[in-house]
């Protein structure tokens, strides 16, 4: 997929825009104020594979729980700031890598300048950008309704303030809860301004209505090839963000990270508890953060062909099935065995692909691209699992 260039910003060790891989972000639920649980749930999104933290700053007292916070964790920490500008200069004596602010409602010019000069000394970036759910009263005056123009106008209103206080690392985002009028934002700012986009369907709802509805627009934004970084809005634990964020790079091939099942929903013709034996899998499958295609199937009818092109398969009949390995018939067993001898087969393989990607890298002339620990994969993240990353600005792991 052609990915429209946008210049590049760095949020700590995390290169977001000019063709760096997508990064997968959450925000925090607990109180910025205590930090043991904002960290235990920071750490929590790290092991689930989150590449950047955000966390609310609403009063001073959160913005002072900043480095305890930002010294036990181990991706780039963003403070979401409103109104006061003073939060924003503390968060950064605090050490974060990101700011999330508007600086149209942090008050005079002089202000605004302070914040900027500060945050471009320290080489943090600014988000900025609009929300459906505040735009300004001018922008619904000149607007009427909420509206994807309100929102371009409004982002590119905050972008210019900073433009003219020679800022330039700037994330933007234009959210709205609305699908349609996101897809309509996005496409509109991203050929008006070189910045990277931070893309999102605001207020999605639920567990289950609101990663449909952000699969549903975040692909339909992602597929334009718009957007350098992603947060799905769930109202549940923000790990589930998280694990919805990948699977929706994953379903673009956008980003490869952990395991891709393929399963079959069953029907009539299926010999074999396979729902049962797919969930379990599925299960299985979480503790791995190295790309691995495996597909359990219910019958003869597509099960041989969808097992035979994953990296492991398991194509059932009666009573028993087949484990394929990358098209090969490695084992036929009984349906008691056949999640055991699967999930023997998914182990190998995962050895198999970590050696290959250390001999890559071992094996890669200078200036080619180099293997490096994942964000985040420091304390909490599987022994082994890595990203591939070109100096250039690629868009490979592993
Ligand atoms: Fe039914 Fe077989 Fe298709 Fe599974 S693979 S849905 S069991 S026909």
């Amino acid at each position: 997929m052609d990915r429209t260039k946008t210049r590049r910003v760095q949020i700590g060790r995390v290169p977001v825009g000019g063709g760096a891989p997508i990064a997968v972000q959450s925000m925090t639920t607990t109180d910025t104020r205590d930090p043991d649980a904002t960290v235990a749930q920071i750490l929590a999104l790290e092991a689930a594979g989150v590449e950047i933290a955000r966390v609310a700053v609403p009063d001073r007292t959160a913005a002072a729980a900043l480095p305890a916070i930002k010294a036990r964790i181990h991706v780039p920490l963003v403070a979401d700031i409103h109104f006061d500008y003073r939060l924003a200069l503390a968060a950064l004596e605090g050490g974060v890598d990101k700011l999330r602010l508007n600086p149209g409602n942090i008050g005079s010019e002089d202000r605004v300048r302070t914040v900027a000069r500060e945050a471009k000394a320290r080489g943090v970036p600014i988000r900025v950008g609009a929300n459906v759910g505040s735009l300004s009263k001018e922008m619904l005056r000149k607007y009427g309704d909420p509206c994807a123009a309100a929102l371009v106008d409004s982002a590119l209103d905050e972008i210019r303030i900073l433009e003219d206080l020679d800022f330039h690392d700037i994330v933007v985002s234009v959210k709205a809860s609305d699908v349609e009028m996101a897809l309509d934002a996005y496409t509109s700012i991203s050929e008006q301004m070189p910045y990277p986009l931070h893309v999102g369907i605001t207020e999605a709802g639920t567990t289950w209505a609101g990663t449909v509805k952000s699969a549903v627009g975040l692909g339909a934004i992602l597929s334009r090839g718009i957007g350098d970084t992603i947060r799905i809005s769930l109202a549940t634990d923000p790990v589930e963000e998280v694990k919805a964020g990948f699977e929706v790079l994953k379903a673009l091939g956008l980003r490869m990270r952990g395991p891709i099942l393929v399963a079959c929903p069953s029907c009539g013709r299926a010999d074999v508890d396979i729902v049962a034996l797919a969930q379990e899998v599925e299960r299985r499958l979480a503790a791995y953060t190295v790309p691995v295609k495996v597909a359990v199937m219910g019958c003869a009818v597509n099960g041989p062909g969808e097992a035979r092109v994953a990296d492991l398969g398991v194509a059932c009949g009666r009573g028993m099935g087949l484990i394929f390995k990358r098209g090969r018939i490695v084992a036929s067993l009984p349906e008691a065995e056949l999640l055991e001898g699967l999930m023997k087969e998914v182990e190998v393989v995962v050895r198999e692909k970590q050696a290959e990607a250390v001999d890559s890298a071992v094996l890669a002339p200078a200036g080619r691209p180099a293997v490096r620990s994942a964000p985040g994969q420091h304390g909490t993240r599987a022994a082994g699992h890595h990203v591939i990353e070109s100096g250039g600005g690629g868009n490979a792991e592993s």
